[in-house]
């Protein structure tokens, strides 16, 4: 899930006006950024089940473990604590963990507790991955009613402001448009 994690940013910019939406999509995609160097360094990997969109079982032993999760989605807060204040930085870290409860619903259950799966305890993840089309759909809603909640605020915003709408359409525009492309990249990967 990709797309979906961008989505998910634009719905919460929505209600978090005073958040920067660049901090929010960093945030939402923070854990697959830490698992970027991970990956290079074999440290955590993909294995892939079958070709296609969702068809991966993602050995994220550390940055998607929950309480790597935690950390990591604390650490990223207390970077934004200084410029956003402390609901700022709270939403940036909400932001980090929702990564992690998209990804369960998507993730077959590769998912661990403890950082490197530590006691081999049960991995988590809901599978709807295994159904692609109902995964693709749900990446879709959140694209576009984060897309169209986006709209609705930064038109408000604009009206307060005296100006016109034009450039809150055309950002609501930009972002469902990036997003349903990058989900049609990644679907028909
Ligand atoms: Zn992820």
């Amino acid at each position: 899930m990709i797309a979906g994690h961008f989505g998910f940013a634009a719905l919460v910019k929505s209600r978090e006006k005073s958040t920067p939406l660049w901090a929010l999509m960093l945030a939402t995609v923070w854990l697959d950024i830490v698992f970027t160097p991970l990956f290079v360094a074999h440290r955590e990997s993909v294995q892939t089940v079958r070709e296609g969109y969702g068809g991966l079982i993602i050995h994220a032993d550390y940055t998607h473990s929950i309480v790597g999760m935690l950390a990591l989605s604390a650490a990223l807060g207390a970077i934004f604590l200084p410029r956003l204040g402390r609901r700022g930085a709270l939403v940036i870290a909400l932001v980090s963990a929702s990564h992690w409860v998209l990804d369960l619903v998507v993730h077959r259950p590769d998912m661990p507790v403890l950082p490197g799966n530590f006691g081999n305890l049960p991995c988590l993840g809901l599978g709807l991955w295994n159904f692609p089309r109902a995964a693709a759909c749900v990446e879709l809603v959140l694209v576009l009613a984060g897309a169209a909640l986006y709209w609705r605020a930064a038109v408000e915003v604009s009206a307060q402001a005296g100006r016109t709408g034009t450039l809150a359409t055309l950002s609501a525009g930009m972002i469902a448009a990036f997003g349903v492309l990058v989900l049609f990249l990644d679907y028909t990967s």
